[in-house]
């Protein structure tokens, strides 16, 4: 299944997920939230390492432990796009 991918046009923080916070957890502006795509994000359970996939398979071997094969989908997941340097 896919989640749908949220981008708040305040502080362009992404929110993995069915739907977006009431509140944006940055910035805490309400009703900024643009829809932006679809998404499918896997979590490991050995480390909680998350994974974004784009159209593609899971990796086979963690990227965090190096577990293999243990990805479990999550529902949401919040991105923090990196503040612009030198701004
Ligand atoms: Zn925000
Ligand atoms: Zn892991």
């Amino acid at each position: 299944m896919m989640a749908t991918e949220w981008q708040c046009m305040h502080c362009r923080c992404i929110w993995v997920g069915k739907q977006p916070p009431r509140c944006c957890p940055d910035c805490e502006s309400t009703d900024a939230w643009q829809k932006i795509g679809c998404t499918d994000v896997r979590e490991c359970t050995t480390c909680g390492y998350l994974f974004v996939l784009e159209g593609q398979q899971p990796p086979s071997r963690c990227p965090g432990c190096e577990t293999v094969g243990d990805w479990e989908r999550v529902d949401y997941v919040l991105v923090q796009v990196p503040t612009r340097l030198g701004g």
